[in-house]
């Protein structure tokens, strides 16, 4: 294995975890991470969890689990190629959705409007949460007791009110610094897959067509080399290709960029990463352009076509539905988190009662969603 630059995040230099533990006898401490995260119930869920397209519409659209391996095959790639530490991109790759709701970005969007009153829901807040609370496997603490630089990675986005409440994890958001390069990585790596995965399936449900996507002169220029490279090649195989290369061509520029910004910036250690005012990992400003123009067509295309539409709307009625009648009596929910709910309240009044309904419905997968929708009407 090469050696790793002097500014990745290394293992043995890690700023630890919650809870002091004997370092693992045959992993570096991110892959233990990595393997926890693997290990945790949130993860198992992720399968039955939608992108964009509910988990019953069909067996080959992208699911919450798909996600988050695509995500971290790119971040490993990109992170190998830049001698940056592969294990902890992977790690928060495949934890950097663990907090989603059911129902993707409309169930994240009820959710928050359910806790208005209650300091909201934030979907990376709650992937935090589920890695430093929520998760029940260990005796000696609650949730994964991940290093920092994975919970560093994980917390991608937060809002000021919460960073103030998170102490050192969110110390940067007030400071406005960066986290590490790792972090930086799966976060763009997150990106590339759900634009780029959403094409294909958008493609695969009938919902965009090739036509549509011609618009866009990234994806034109792709197709329009590959049809006459190929004038016979199957339609589809055409659409996976272009997809396919597509990602190829972002994450090479990805890694020049980058790696174009590290030599100039020099930083000496994780710690001078930290310090910058920008992230250092990003593209050049065309293929920024280029991102944002997949952006936007998917979301002027895919994501509020009609058909989309309704079942955004279904997952709103659906997660609404659940919040007010474990609102309304705590014992609809399981023993366990009725009582949590009950304590919570005493604790911290009505707002600390609704955070344990969130938590609840937050790990709820779309089909189990559902069944318990229609258990209470
Ligand atoms: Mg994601």
């Amino acid at each position: 294995m090469t050696e790793l630059a002097p500014y990745a995040a290394h293992s043995e230099q890690s700023r630890g975890r919650r809870f002091a533990e004997p370092p693992p006898a045959y992993r570096n401490e991110f892959q233990r991470d990595r393997d926890r995260i693997v290990h945790s119930t949130a993860f198992r869920r992720l399968v039955y969890k939608t992108q964009v397209f509910v988990n019953h519409e069909g067996d080959h659209y992208r699911t919450r689990l798909t996600h988050s391996l695509e995500v971290a095959q790119i971040a490993r790639t990109v992170a190998r190629t830049m001698r940056l530490n592969e294990d902890l991109v992977e790690a928060v790759s495949l934890a950097h959705d663990l907090g989603h709701t059911p129902f993707g970005h409309a169930g994240q969007d009820a959710l928050n409007d359910c806790m208005r009153e209650h300091g909201g829901f934030e979907h990376n807040l709650q992937s935090l949460r589920v890695v430093d609370e929520l998760e029940e496997r260990y005796v000696g603490f609650p949730g994964l007791n991940l290093t920092f630089e994975a919970r560093e990675g994980i917390l991608k986005h937060c809002s000021l009110r919460n960073a103030r409440m998170l102490g050192d994890i969110g110390r940067r958001f007030i400071e406005r610094r960066q986290p590490g390069l790792e972090a930086q990585i799966a976060n763009i790596a997150d990106e590339i897959a759900y634009n780029n995965h959403d094409v294909d399936d958008g493609l695969r449900s009938g919902l965009i067509s090739v036509e549509q996507l011609t618009s866009i002169p990234f994806f034109d220029e792709h197709y329009a080399a590959l049809k006459a490279a190929h004038p016979g090649a199957a339609p589809e195989r055409v659409q996976r290709e272009v997809v396919r290369r597509m990602i190829d061509t972002l994450v090479q520029d990805l890694f020049r960029t980058s790696e174009a910004a590290v030599l100039e910036a020099a930083p000496l250690s994780i710690d001078d990463v930290r310090s910058m005012e920008r992230p250092l990992i990003g593209f050049s400003a065309p293929f920024a352009e280029t991102q944002a123009a997949l952006k936007r067509f998917l979301m002027d295309h895919l994501y509020t076509h009609p058909h989309v539409r309704q079942m955004t709307q279904q997952a709103h009625e659906t997660i609404c539905l659940l919040f007010d009648a474990f609102s309304a009596d705590y014992r609809k929910m399981p023993a366990k988190h009725a009582e949590r709910a009950e304590a919570a309240e005493k604790r911290d009044g009505r707002s600390g009662a609704a955070r344990v309904i969130a938590d609840y419905i937050a790990g709820m997968t779309d089909r189990f969603a559902l069944q318990t929708r229609d258990a209470l009407r």
